[in-house]
């Protein structure tokens, strides 16, 4: 099977009809073979009838999951990405915003220029979106580039994008982490990642899903994470062991500092103040304990890193 389409929605059943025929009609012009699997995140509208719907018209091409309840955009990437076949996947949103004429195109780019993972940059954003959306995400952007060492990508967060199937099948996307694709393929070992720009429309039904400040802490938190496990993942003792010798190593001279001073006082007959008066003493308290819970943290985290409990794990109602 040349592609896998996977199109995580949440409320959107108004753009299915629409989007599934023109995926369809450029699959067909172009003469693919393919799949079409639509992730249906907890839907509270019709979604799901309408998915069945296009199941029963398409019984060959249409897949639907349907979640229980509602999970996340990643969440159900990740579903779409355990079951899909074709040698090229594709993922789109749902709201008719990501075109499906670019597929051709971005087939291509993986097929033939050899890319593994290639994501759209919108263009016309400003047109499309609000400023409260677009000013955030170029600081997004900026340092998704910085962190990830990905300095050829404008937009991370882009929902078509086009990967190798080894490329899904070999990434975790959990939580949220679906902002982040490209840094997570990086980090699996495909670096051939590229960008297409695609023509990217306001959204026609329904209103967006991601919106507000929140998301831009959540995403923050989310890099500061990935730049973590990326660093220190497998060996998390690295770190805390590093920090906590240091902290020890301070403590210590802060203790021969202290303990220098008294018998300096002592043996020279001056009049001492008590140790406790001494900035040193506490220095040396603060940091010895600091160091101490640090080492503690970082066995910890190799035990829980040797034993990493099912991350993903959801619960699907219906497949269909
Ligand atoms: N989405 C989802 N689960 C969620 C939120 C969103 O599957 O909890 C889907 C949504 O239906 C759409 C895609 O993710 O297909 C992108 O969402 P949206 O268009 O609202 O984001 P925006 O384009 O505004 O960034
Ligand atoms: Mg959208």
């Amino acid at each position: 099977m040349d592609i896998s389409v996977v199109i995580p929605l949440f409320n959107e059943e108004e753009s299915l009809p629409e989007l599934f025929s023109w995926i369809k009609r450029v699959m067909d012009e172009n003469r693919f073979t393919y799949e079409v699997y639509f992730v249906n995140d907890g839907s509270t509208d019709h979604s799901w009838q309408v998915i069945e719907q296009l199941q029963t018209e398409n019984p060959d091409v249409v897949h639907g999951i349907k979640f229980r309840r509602n999970y996340g955009k990643s969440p159900a990437l990740f579903c779409g990405f355990a079951r899909v076949q074709g040698d090229v996947v594709i993922t789109m949103d749902a709201d008719l915003q990501d075109s499906p004429d670019e597929i051709p195109e971005l087939y291509r780019m993986i097929t033939e220029d050899g890319y593994d993972l290639v994501s759209g940059y919108k263009m016309n954003r400003s047109k499309g979106d609000p400023l409260s959306k677009t000013i955030p995400t170029k600081l997004f952007n900026a340092t998704a580039r910085k962190v990830s060492g990905i300095h050829n990508l404008h937009d991370f967060n882009c929902g078509l994008k086009a990967y190798r199937r080894e490329v899904v099948k070999n990434i975790e996307v959990y939580g949220e982490m679906h902002r982040y694709i490209p840094y997570l393929a990086k980090n699996a070992g495909f670096s051939k990642i590229g960008e297409k720009r695609v023509h990217h429309q306001k959204r026609k039904f329904g209103k967006s899903k991601f919106m507000g400040w929140n998301r831009f802490v959540n995403g923050y938190l989310d890099l500061l994470s990935l730049w973590f496990l990326d660093s220190f993942g497998l060996k998390p003792m690295h770190v805390f062991g590093f920090v906590g010798t240091l902290m020890f190593i301070i403590g210590f001279l802060a203790v021969i500092a202290v303990g220098a001073t008294k018998l300096y006082y002592i043996s020279n007959g001056i009049a001492h103040p008590l140790v406790t008066n001494s900035p040193y003493f506490y220095i040396a308290l603060t940091t010895m304990i600091l160091g101490t819970q640090l080492f503690v943290a970082g066995f910890l985290g190799e035990l829980i890193s040797r034993n990493a409990p099912e991350r993903n794990n959801y619960h699907i109602e219906k497949e269909i």
